[in-house]
């Protein structure tokens, strides 16, 4: 029995929300808190027990401080923005509560992400005696405790792991990204790296592709080396680690449209002077596109999501899969998402469920890989993204 407060109410917090309503023994009080109320309380008018909601500038500590001594949570879950991680985390440490965060902190400023700011947190939540989970989403999330699964029931060393994620659904819009555009731009317009030979190396975005023939019928798709944040954490925790890529699909359709965008300066985080405003160019493609809580009824297909392992077990070499299908109009039907906002808020919630009934404990900021991955394997079974392993 716990009390819960969720901050943002976009696509991904929308699923965290009615998730939690569906675990009443863990999460038995559940406010709902963003920067625009009639969000929340949309959202809240559709669940099927009610649920407390706030308005909250998760920008500023002492808002953030106020509500929580107010409501007394024991753990928040932050799905609001990258740009919130860290006042969202002073709040949780002055008001003594635990914090779940699904992306890790990234300036407003500046298109550059990784752990460091939040890493920085470890000895002010460990003398608080409080947890800090990062990154509990898919990807991050899930793949770092596929993993840390991997490692711990099949193989002795790992030596290579591609994460690789395919969107093979269709929203039927001529542009729009699966969550939150302004930080799904960045991210897919940010120089590819990976980590290979003891180093990372560069490349410039969406320049290196190849094949992979997905599972299940979803079939043949072009994939893209990109950077993503679970790189970082996952070779500073597996340090045997020689090559770690992380790689995504996209449509030729979505390619065009980002590189007409880019071109044209629409993707740009500096602000411009317009009619003696300033705007920041993103911010107003953001403005203008669709928003991805929207493309719930409209989506169609499916997600796959897995990491390819390679390593040695008992002396001998050996190739794993392992990876979960999503239907985006299955999502639909029960939490009223696509599937991009519900593997995100599934693993958030089961992120916060292992915290609250001590499956998981620890005081500091943990990331996922660094806690026994069983409880967690089992209740995504459980909660709506079965896995599949395979040896290849
Ligand atoms: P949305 O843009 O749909 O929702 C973000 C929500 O946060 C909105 O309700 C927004 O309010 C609110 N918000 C923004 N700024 C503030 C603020 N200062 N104070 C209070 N509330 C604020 O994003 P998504 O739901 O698509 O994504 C949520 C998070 O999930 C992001 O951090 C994203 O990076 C992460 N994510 C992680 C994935 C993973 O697998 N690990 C995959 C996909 C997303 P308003 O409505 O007023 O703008």
């Amino acid at each position: 029995m716990s009390r819960v407060l969720i901050i943002g109410a976009g696509g991904v917090g929308s699923v965290v929300v009615h998730k939690c309503c569906q675990v009443p023994e863990v999460f038995s009080d559940i406010m709902l808190a963003s920067r625009t109320k009639s969000k929340c309380d949309a959202i809240a008018a559709k669940l099927p027990r009610p649920i407390k909601t706030a308005r909250v500038d998760a920008d500023r500590v002492d808002e953030l401080v106020t509500l929580m001594r107010e409501f007394k949570p024991e753990l928040c879950i932050n799905v609001a923005l990258p740009y919130q991680d860290l006042t969202i985390m002073d709040a949780c440490l002055a008001c003594g509560v635990h914090y779940v965060d699904t992306a890790n902190y990234e300036p407003r400023d500046e298109a550059k992400f990784e752990y460091k700011w939040q890493w920085d947190y470890q000895d002010r939540f460990k003398k608080a005696g409080l947890m800090a989970l990062l990154g509990s989403g898919f990807d991050p999330g899930v793949t770092n405790v596929f993993t840390a699964w991997a490692k711990k029931h099949h193989f002795d060393e790992i030596h290579e792991l591609d994460i690789i994620d395919c969107n093979a659904g269709d929203h039927g819009q001529p542009f729009a990204t699966n969550f939150n555009p302004e930080i799904n731009i960045r991210e897919v317009t940010a120089p590819a790296r990976h980590w290979e030979g003891g180093k990372w190396l560069e490349t410039p975005a969406l320049s290196t592709a190849e094949e992979f023939d997905f599972p299940e019928g979803i079939g043949p798709r072009k994939i893209y080396l990109m950077y993503h944040e679970e790189l970082e954490s996952l070779t500073r925790h597996f340090s045997g680690l020689r090559k770690a890529r992380f790689w995504m699909t996209f449509s030729d359709n979505y390619l065009r449209h980002l590189e007409v965008l880019q071109n044209v300066g629409m993707t740009s985080i500096e602000p411009i002077d317009y009619n003696g405003q300033q705007i920041v160019p993103l911010q107003f493609l953001k403005a203008v596109l669709p928003d991805p809580a929207s493309l719930g009824p409209l989506t169609h297909g499916r997600t796959c999501i897995g990491c390819l392992i390679k390593g040695i077990k008992e002396g001998r070499e050996k190739k794993y899969y392992v990876y979960n299908i999503c239907d985006h109009h299955q999502c639909f039907e029960e939490v009223g998402a696509q599937a991009v906002s519900y593997t995100t808020g599934v693993p958030a919630m089961i992120g916060a469920m292992m915290l609250l009934t001590g499956a998981w404990s620890g005081a500091g900021v943990f990331n996922m890989e660094q806690l026994d991955p069983d409880p967690f394997m089992e209740k995504l079974n459980l909660h709506g993204l079965p896995w599949t392993e395979v040896i290849l």
